[in-house]
């Protein structure tokens, strides 16, 4: 497996780099044993320390890990300026409040007996992480497990090794213990390998349903605690009392940010058919709109996709949706020309259960919109699916929207705004969109030893 960057937008090979060899993932093993037995002497305010300057290098260079972003994985540059943003976010919530978060918790309901409850380090976590937002995949779980005392091994994308490397560097310059993370640019066999490895007791993977069941498995095979922050097929549900200018402007950049390719997009739209048609003329204008183009010129606003072949993929999906039943209602389905991974916007209706391509997540700038007359009708389409990662509810009267949001089976619903991550708020899903939760109290939770000491 090679590790390479090509420019999704020219399609030109940027570099290879050299595999990570058997012998230096145990070096790594070695070294990342040794921070996690030094982690347990170490107050944890000099890993703080430590964080906040990595949040410092990020901040300094802000760009030029900007535009790795965009020559990786073909992210707009004002795009992924915000993804650096994040990144250093949730580095500085860790970092200010880890302590807090990692404080014992007395336990003294038993009758004559004095408790508490430690959070304390179990070992080394291997992160197995996506292209799609190439540094706070990695923040998001490295920073409360470098806090915890855990060390953190990386296994990131063959497709974007500058980015990965460049993380890397930035926890070098900040002085952090060498075994405290280390970059792998390794092969699957080589990523099962370490999960089975003594010295490691977790991991943790975002990615696809089909990886989250491959690294579950292996992770279930040897016992080791696991996290799956999978797909989705997110709905975007407008009632007929929504602001409507206000749900087609978020509804098409909760589709299009990214060129479609976030885990909790607005995939499937659920509209009240009493504004079904006005909405679909809102939401077909902001599509037209947008101009495909070099993700680096500012004037360009659709993305190109992150590769050749995540561009063959969806084209695949979209031709297989259409030829088992789903209707082109706006949009140009032919393959976009060309060297690079552009492509068209599209909007699909008429999607059935007896479509090869229901209920399967179409990730890149493609939306499906489906009519119903009830928000019980709203309510049972966006749960007859197999995942449940995030939604968003846009209605007029806010008890009605806090009733949708309570009964769509997923980690995390926003009303009346776009759904994004925050450093304080837990993340995550359930069916098929995963288990476990990243960022806030919990995330940093995942990973811990919850030992219960009774001492009085
Ligand atoms: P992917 O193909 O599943 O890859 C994710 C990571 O897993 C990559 O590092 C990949 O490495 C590795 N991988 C894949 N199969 C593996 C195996 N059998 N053994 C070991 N490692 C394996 O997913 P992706 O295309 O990068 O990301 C898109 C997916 O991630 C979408 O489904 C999206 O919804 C989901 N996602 C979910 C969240 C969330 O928080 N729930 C967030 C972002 C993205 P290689 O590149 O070397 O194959």
């Amino acid at each position: 497996m090679a590790y390479q960057s090509v420019n999704p937008y020219t399609g030109k090979l940027i570099q290879t780099y050299p595999s990570t060899t058997d012998q230096e993932v145990e070096v790594a093993l070695k070294n990342a044993d040794e921070f996690y037995q030094l982690a347990k002497t170490q107050p944890i305010e000099k890993r703080a320390e430590k964080l906040q300057l990595i949040a410092d290098t990020f901040r300094e260079n802000l760009d030029d890990y900007a535009r790795l972003i965009t020559t990786n994985m073909g992210m707009l540059f004002t795009e992924a300026q915000a993804e650096v943003k994040k990144t250093i976010e949730f580095a500085e919530y860790y970092a200010q409040n880890a302590a807090k978060l990692l404080e014992d918790i007395p336990y003294n309901d038993v009758p004559g007996v004095r408790a508490h409850v430690k959070y304390q380090s179990i070992g080394a976590i291997l992160l197995v992480e996506p292209w799609n937002f190439p540094y706070t995949q990695i923040m998001r779980v490295f920073a409360p497990n470098f806090m915890v005392g855990n060390p953190v091994l990386l296994k990131d994308p063959s497709i974007i090794p500058d980015c990965s490397d460049a993380f890397a560097t930035v926890t070098q310059k900040a002085g952090i213990p060498t075994g405290a993370f280390k970059n792998l640019l390794i092969n699957y066999d080589q990523v099962n390998t370490i999960i089975a490895d003594p010295r490691v007791q977790g991991v943790a993977l975002t990615g696809s349903e089909g990886a989250g069941k491959k690294i579950a498995a292996e992770a279930g095979a040897n016992l080791k605690k696991s996290t799956m922050e999978l797909g989705g097929t997110d709905v975007f549900i407008v009632t007929e009392d929504a602001d409507l200018d206000q749900a087609i402007k978020v509804g098409a950049k909760a589709r299009l940010t990214n060129a479609g390719q976030v885990c909790t997009s607005a995939k499937r739209f659920i509209i009240n058919s009493k504004v079904y048609d006005q909405f679909l003329d809102g939401l077909i204008a902001e599509f037209a709109k947008r101009k495909i183009g070099d993700p680096q010129d500012p004037k360009t606003t659709l993305a190109p996709l992150s590769s050749k072949s995540a561009q063959e993929k969806l084209q695949k999906q979209v031709d297989m949706a259409i030829a088992g039943g789903a209707e082109l209602l706006w949009g140009d389905n032919t393959p976009f020309e060309g060297p690079g991974a552009s492509f068209h916007p599209l909007i699909l209706s008429g999607m059935q259960p007896d479509n090869p391509m229901y209920d399967q997540e179409l990730f890149g700038p493609v939306a499906q919109v489906y009519k119903v007359d009830s928000d019980e009708e709203a309510i049972e389409l966006a749960n007859a699916s197999q995942h449940g990662l995030g939604g968003t509810v846009f209605a007029g009267d806010l008890d009605r929207a806090e009733k949708l949001a309570s009964q769509i089976e997923t980690g995390q619903v926003a009303i009346n705004q776009m759904l994004t991550s925050h450093a304080s708020l837990p993340f995550g899903g359930v069916k098929l969109s995963g288990y476990g939760r990243e960022l806030s109290d919990l995330g940093i939770r995942e990973f811990v030893n919850a030992k219960t000491i009774i001492d009085g």
